[in-house]
């Protein structure tokens, strides 16, 4: 977010808004938007004042109550209808994301996919709003509970994955009958676009759904403004705690989605050649900017360890860098300048931290994309709980391995991290897996799977500082977020027969 406003930028290579169903000009702060495989940048980004910010939430709360009260069933068909069109528009979003995040083409689709599980979910409206009955609660009394919409409901989202993690919030909201203001990440701002224009081609109607780029005057404007209802967001931990504390503090509910360092354990009676390849895509798909992410390896057993880093050593070398463009390629650039500074400057400091330095990516050059952010892929051996670079999220392609005398000792340096997003065991003892699974204090856990991020139809969220809010995203808890229960106890007495008072509190026996 410190990036320095560009001067003289021509206005109309300037991304604005989408608000109340129509593209926004806007010339205010604009940052530049950088391609990372080439460091050049393509396009500027407005950053919304206060009063663009506002006309999105007024025409979100315009939109409200027409849409609260259009039948689930045909809040659906539009669901149906957009979904359709993602599929159609698929290449172009995600090469969007290719361009601007850096991730190879065929990542983006997953995520793309992943975020259109969402809305594939969000068409089973009607069934998932039922509510709940029971009749004959007392003599002649039903009663039942709805879920009723909130109103305008705003999103708050990461540069890592400019499609999904949208999507994991707006669907549900609109669908449970909320209107909706998103303010992306500023530095892929184009898929979140796109996404909506289709949106509203899906026959959406004007103003449920608006998008607004900014920063944190943006993000300010929705966490203060009485009208927004709730606030989903995604991001560091840092940003989550400050975005739970003051959305919270102005009465909104909040859910905030924060950062992580997930662990895998590698135990000695795992599948070793098939742990390794998992932990490759884990530790170096989407140059380790995924918050699920293996950043740290955990060997239980010298010998598992010394096996582990050797056949990684070796995978490594094979490991394709270069333009995300180029599907051959199993490793795009790092998303800024700023960021792979920082990711470099943590590969130095674990150096001066007395980590073993297996592999150095450090000087990679890729032939043609000479200015691009590149970094190859760095391992880290002997790397100790007292070290910075055990204890903070680095988001790139570092993974660092950890020796533990025992499953036990693996599972307690896990269950005393910070962090409690994802994690994975790698076995072959069913009965190691089970106490895992059991005792660890991780919202996300995989067994011999090494990204066990949760599909639509359940909910994606952490534990510890991975998480400020109760309700996990997507999936059911989304139902449950986006809408009030409301329990309505009804009877119809018999006419003409007068009743006696009833002091006593009404129980059923
Ligand atoms: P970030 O926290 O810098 O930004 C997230 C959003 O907050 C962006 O829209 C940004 O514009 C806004 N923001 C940034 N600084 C702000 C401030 N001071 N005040 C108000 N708003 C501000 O995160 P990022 O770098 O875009 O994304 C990477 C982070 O997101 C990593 O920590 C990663 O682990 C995390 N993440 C978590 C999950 C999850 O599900 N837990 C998923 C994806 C990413």
């Amino acid at each position: 977010m410190n990036a320095t406003p560009a001067k003289n930028v021509d206005a109309a290579a300037i991304v604005g808004h989408f608000i109340d169903g129509q593209d926004v000009a806007d010339d205010n702060r604009p940052l530049p938007v950088t391609n990372p495989a080439t460091g050049q940048v393509t396009r500027h980004v407005a950053m919304a004042a206060r009063t663009t910010v506002e006309d999105a939430i007024a025409a979100a709360e315009a939109a409200f109550p027409a849409w609260r009260n259009t039948p689930p069933v045909k809040r659906a068909k539009v669901m149906f209808r957009f979904k359709q069109l993602l599929e159609e528009h698929a290449d172009e979003i995600v090469e969007a994301i290719t361009r601007e995040h850096g991730k190879v083409f065929d990542d983006a689709m997953g995520e793309f996919g992943r975020g259109v599980e969402v809305v594939d979910y969000a068409c089973g409206i009607p069934e998932l709003l039922k509510g709940e009955h029971a009749r004959n609660v007392g003599p002649g009394i039903d009663s039942w509970s709805e879920f009723q919409p909130l109103g305008v409901v705003a999103g708050i989202t990461p540069f890592n994955f400019p499609a999904m993690v949208p999507m994991w919030m707006f669907p549900m909201a609109i669908a449970c009958g909320n209107t909706f203001v998103l303010k992306p990440s500023e530095k892929d701002p184009s898929a979140p676009l796109l996404i909506a224009k289709l949106f509203k081609e899906a026959g959406l109607p004007d103003g449920v759904y608006n998008v607004v780029n900014g920063d944190k005057e943006a993000v300010d404007t929705l966490l203060h403004d009485p009208r927004v209802q709730a606030v989903s967001f995604v991001g560091s931990t840092p940003i989550a705690e400050y975005i739970y504390s003051e959305g919270t503090k102005h009465g909104k509910r909040v859910q905030a989605l924060g950062g992580a360092k997930n662990h895998a354990v590698i135990m000695p009676d795992a599948d070793l050649d098939n742990a390794v390849s998992a932990l490759m895509g884990a530790a170096y798909g989407s140059c380790g900017e995924r918050c699920m992410a293996i950043s740290v390896a955990v060997c239980v057993g010298d010998e598992t360890a010394d096996t582990v880093v050797d056949k990684l050593r070796t995978e490594l070398s094979d490991l394709k860098v270069g333009d995300g463009m180029d599907t051959s390629n199993h490793m795009g650039p790092l998303v800024t300048r700023e960021h792979h500074a920082k990711v470099r400057g943590y590969v130095d400091l674990g150096i001066e931290e007395g980590a073993d330095l297996v592999v150095d990516g450090r000087d990679l050059v890729v032939d043609g994309r000479e200015e691009g952010f590149f970094l190859g892929g760095c391992l880290f051996d002997r790397v100790t709980p007292d070290m910075r670079i055990y204890n903070e999220e680095i988001f790139g392609p570092v993974l660092c391995v950890v020796r533990a005398e025992s499953q036990e000792h693996a599972m307690q340096l896990i269950n005393d991290h910070e962090y409690g997003n994802g994690t994975c065991i790698f076995t072959r003892d069913g009965e190691a897996a089970r106490y895992f699974t059991d005792n660890i204090q991780v919202g996300m856990v995989g067994v011999n799977v090494p990204l066990p991020v949760p599909v639509a139809i359940h909910s994606f969220g952490g534990w510890k500082r991975s998480l400020f809010g109760d309700l996990f995203a997507y999936g059911p808890d989304s139902i449950r977020f986006y809408t009030r229960r409301k329990t309505i106890t009804q009877r119809w007495p018999k006419g003409g027969v007068r009743e006696k008072a009833q002091f006593s509190f009404p129980s059923s026996s």
